[in-house]
């Protein structure tokens, strides 16, 4: 049955990049037995300008109708000055809401290719895979009461706070566990567990889960501070990292940077199963390169891989696509961030050629 895709390119370099992915899903169905229908909506500053919001009802709708989304990124600087709901991030955060989008699956994946662009040494990041499952829609970005009060005589009080219940602990460490059963079956979950509640919580309720549904998983539990240092101390240590909104924040982003670059790196975001995942690089608009083609389009193809294995039903063309852009940097093509000299087109027709055979 035909599946639907549904693509917000949105501002910056995200058209850019995500024409690339279009011409892939073209190739796919065309030439490798995919059976998806694409469809494109504003989205971000973009829908600002035309619409008078980052997100419409409509696109929402169409988002939630949909197999999967694919983003390209929002804002830029003509819209950083706007009222919060005016601005093209608030769309992002009512898009995931709206969606239900829990469980954010951030690879860390280092390319053979880029091993030297790492800031560790080739030996320490080569073959690294790495897979972050951070919880995305609760936690202190959420958690009640928060706010700015004035306390008298100049004084204020800014609070924020950090909340879990028990089940949105259990669907995320579910996501995690199934996907370790993929890969070697290896969990690390990390918290605060020695001086924060929530963390206390955290880890009781993933250990629970585990010992009821998931005997088979290695599970492991590690403080956040350490889990930072061990990232850079000898990352090739993990393979499946769960943890919670704002840790997973932090350390996925310094996780990242051991792959060697931001235009290569893809992330999903899951709600419960049967409905559509939101897929997109993460990294931002990149104004400063906007419009001029230099932008790297892998993460947006590698979204799209992530997308064809977590919501479109097709593991085996997410591999091919991954082997293809693996392919592409072995024989050599790179755009500027990753130390070349090819456009956003030449790049994605040097993935289309690997994956073409
Ligand atoms: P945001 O707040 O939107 O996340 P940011 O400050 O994190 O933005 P990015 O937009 O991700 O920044 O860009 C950071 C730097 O990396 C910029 O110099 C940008 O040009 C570069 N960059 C980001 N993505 C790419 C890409 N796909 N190809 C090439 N360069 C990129
Ligand atoms: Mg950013």
């Amino acid at each position: 049955m035909t599946k639907t895709l549904l693509l917000l390119p949105g501002d910056g370099i995200g058209p850019e990049v995500t024409a690339q992915s279009r011409r892939l899903v073209g190739w796919l169905n065309a030439n490798a037995g995919l059976d998806v229908s694409v469809c494109e909506a504003r989205f971000g500053g973009a829908a600002i300008d035309a619409d008078g919001v980052p997100l419409t009802p409509e696109t929402l709708a169409l988002a939630k109708a949909s197999d999967a989304v694919l983003m390209g990124a929002v804002g830029g600087p003509q819209w950083a000055k706007q009222s919060y709901d005016k601005r093209p991030e608030a769309g992002l955060l009512a898009l995931r809401a709206g969606m239900e989008v829990f469980a954010n699956l951030r690879p860390a994946l280092c390319f053979a290719a880029l091993a030297d662009a790492s800031s560790l040494k080739r030996e320490f990041v080569e073959g690294l895979d790495i897979m972050f499952v951070r919880e995305l829609t609760g936690g202190v970005y959420f958690g009640e009461p928060r706010g700015i009060s004035d306390l008298g005589n100049g004084e204020r009080r800014g609070v924020n706070t950090q909340v879990y219940t028990s089940s949105e602990i259990r669907r995320v460490a579910r996501v995690a566990f199934e996907l370790a059963a993929k890969r070697t079956g290896r969990v690390c979950s990390a918290e605060k567990s020695n001086v924060m509640e929530s963390g206390l919580l955290w880890r009781e309720e993933v250990q629970a889960l585990r010992d009821a549904e998931y005997p088979h998983i290695d599970l492991s539990h590690m403080l956040a501070d350490n889990t930072a240092m061990q990232l850079v101390k000898y990352p090739k240590q993990f393979d499946v990292i769960l943890t919670d909104n704002l840790f997973g924040d932090i350390l996925s982003d310094e996780a990242a940077m051991l792959t060697g670059s931001l235009g290569m790196l893809p992330s999903a975001a899951l709600g419960v199963k049967g409905m559509p995942g939101l897929y997109e690089p993460i990294h931002g608009s990149a104004p400063d390169i906007a419009g001029k083609g230099l932008a790297n389009p892998c993460a947006s193809i590698l979204s799209l891989a992530l997308a064809l294995r977590y919501s479109l039903d097709r593991g085996d063309l997410a591999d091919r696509v991954e082997k293809a852009v693996a392919t592409a940097l072995d024989r050599g093509a790179r755009t500027g961030d990753i130390g070349g000299t090819l456009g956003t087109v030449a790049m994605g027709d040097a993935v289309l050629a690997a994956l073409a055979g």
